[in-house]
């Protein structure tokens, strides 16, 4: 059936503010600012950095989202990730040459 294709991830809308214009390469995908710290949290951003996928979900998101609408894995500040729940984010892993 065409439309909407259903999803079985659970997924949240985390408001961006493509406002702000990023200095570094290293920045929250909500807000846009720069992270001049560690990075405090990741998020699994899709469907264009508008949704924050929940980390017991991921890999469900990586099997059923297209891949132009699965972002992946992205920096996000503290106070976004606080204002949105800290449930849905990571700590950023320190081992990532597994
Ligand atoms: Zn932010």
């Amino acid at each position: 059936m065409p439309g909407e294709p259903s999803y079985t991830f659970r997924s949240k809308f985390v408001d961006p503010d493509f406002r702000n214009d990023p200095k570094t390469k290293v920045f929250c995908f909500v807000c846009q600012k720069d992270i001049r710290t560690a990075v405090p949290f990741m998020g699994h951003a899709v469907f264009g950095c508008i949704e924050v996928v929940h980390p017991e979900d991921r890999a469900v998101a990586d099997r059923e989202l297209a891949p132009a609408d699965n972002v992946g894995l992205l920096p996000v500040g503290r106070d976004c990730a606080k204002r949105i729940g800290l449930e849905w984010f990571v700590r950023p892993e320190k081992e990532e040459a597994k």
